[in-house]
């Protein structure tokens, strides 16, 4: 195909006006990067070709003029929506496959959904997290709207950062201010009018659900989440209070030790209502465990009394559950669809970099068995920053393993989380002349099975879908 003399993304034509922007693919002597074209459409800077013709890199510069220009590439606030479902792209290469998964399914996607930590472990700014997306949905003529999410967040200058950019989602990380030695010996005595608002009384909160508070247990939910509420409120009246950002807010504690019971949650939902706060979604930590990259560990049962109780709650104060590290909990997806009647917010994260190391397993084994090697002799660095319990002595012997049998070690717990929580250690090995040992390899790996890899994606993110029962359109 050729357009204006470019081989172009058909599906990023847009008109503006007499004017006409599109992207085209590189060709030999362009280099690798694809550009924008632009021609008769002002704000773009780069190489004047005559004719009103500008070629643009896909730069941050050309990425905020895109934005503007054409709005389907900003993020917008979609948590608003009933469904939607957080995919961050760690490697900036999985959107073309997200993209065609959220063109099919009643949802609404977060495409860009980052913390301050993955940002460093894989040398990244918010910049190039969001422009990536910003040129992924351009290429593809994706019009949905979709998301851009600040994720756990912890401190004023990281959402000042985020919300600079038009980040779309804060979700504040309130784990910092959550107390995790409190006991009965050593919870603060009641504040204020606490006594009289929540004791001797029931809280009727619809369904046929009703709590009530025990002074000894309301003593110690003060002492645990009284900071962490004062914290979330003080940052809301900071940054979202007077409406200046267009951005949602979701308020995370879901990262402490214990899970999250239905009477602490309430608490923390009533105190930041009546506070004035006006979140979104909220984030508890649930019971059982959600181990990064693998399915459900705890008992089932358990959870669905308790998640029956945890979406009463959110639907009495009007606000969404988020469910967080939500990659391939296959076993619950099915009753988180139903206890919160198809209204919800799911994160997945690291899925998406285990389904393209599944892709180099298959398309490099040589490859894969030296970064699963080097994986190995770096796992007790990497478990410092996870919560995990991967068993290293039942990942099969690669030397035990032929090359077709490699991809079958994604189905297996211990090497996803092996694999999984190495990923920022693998990415920034170097080898002893200082160049990275991996990750170029792997780049140029992703970018020649471009195809292999988006469907790759679209069967495991789909059947994440699937499982918490959102329809195809
Ligand atoms: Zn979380």
């Amino acid at each position: 195909m050729s357009y204006l003399g470019f081989d172009e993304y058909e599906k990023s034509i847009n008109r503006i006006g007499e004017g006409v922007v599109f992207l085209a693919k590189a060709t030999a002597k362009d280099g690798a990067e694809d550009f924008i074209i632009a021609r008769g459409v002002p704000g773009f800077k780069g190489e004047d070709l005559g004719e009103g013709r500008i070629k643009a890199p896909l730069d941050h510069e050309n990425a905020e003029t895109l934005r503007k220009l054409l709005p389907f590439t900003a993020p917008s606030r979609v948590l608003t929506k009933d469904r939607s479902f957080g995919v961050g792209d760690r490697l900036g290469i999985a959107a073309p496959g997200h993209i065609r998964i959220f063109e099919r399914y009643d949802a609404y996607p977060v495409f860009a959904q980052q913390s301050i930590r993955e940002l460093n472990l894989t040398n990244r700014t918010y910049e190039d997290v969001l422009d990536a997306v910003t040129f992924a949905v351009f290429q593809e003529g994706f019009k949905k709207a979709w998301g851009a999410d600040g994720d756990h967040l912890k401190t004023v200058k990281d959402v000042e950062y985020a919300l600079s950019l038009g980040f779309s989602m804060i979700t504040l990380d309130c784990s910092d201010h959550i107390k995790t030695d409190i006991n009965d010996a050593n919870a603060p005595a009641l504040p204020g009018n606490y006594a009289a608002k929540y004791l001797n009384r029931q809280f009727d909160i619809g369904e046929g659900q009703v709590l009530e508070f025990s002074e000894a247990e309301l003593r110690k939910i003060v002492g645990v989440y009284g900071e962490a509420i004062g914290f979330a409120a003080d940052m809301y009246n900071r940054f979202l209070k007077d409406g200046k950002y267009a951005a949602d807010f979701e308020i995370s504690i879901d990262e402490t030790a214990t899970p999250t019971t239905p009477l602490q949650h309430y608490f923390v939902a009533r105190e930041l209502t009546d506070a004035g706060v006006r979140f979104a979604t909220m984030a508890p930590r649930f019971c059982g465990e959600f181990q990064k990259g693998v399915d459900y560990k705890g008992d089932l049962s358990q959870f669905e009394k308790e998640i029956k109780i945890h979406a009463v709650i959110a639907r009495h104060f009007k606000y969404k559950l988020s469910i967080h590290s939500g990659s391939d909990k296959f076993s619950v997806f099915p009753s988180i669809g139903r206890e919160t009647r198809g209204i919800f917010h799911v994160k997945t994260a690291g899925t998406n970099w285990l389904e393209a190391m599944r892709v180099a397993a298959v398309v490099d084994p040589g490859l894969y068995r030296q970064i699963h090697r080097y994986a190995l002799s770096a796992f007790e660095e990497a478990r410092k920053y996870y919560h995990v319990t991967t068993d290293l002595s039942k990942i099969p012997d690669l030397d035990s393993l032929k090359d077709p049998e490699l991809p079958g070690l994604f189905d297996q717990n211990d090497s996803r989380q092996l694999i999984h929580i190495t990923y920022g250690l693998i990415l920034n090995k170097k080898d002893s002349g200082g160049s990275y040992e991996f990750k170029d390899k792997l780049y140029k790996l992703w970018k020649e099975n471009e195809e292999v890899y988006t469907e790759a994606l679209v069967r495991h993110i789909g059947r994440h879908l699937d499982l918490l029962g959102v329809e195809k359109q």
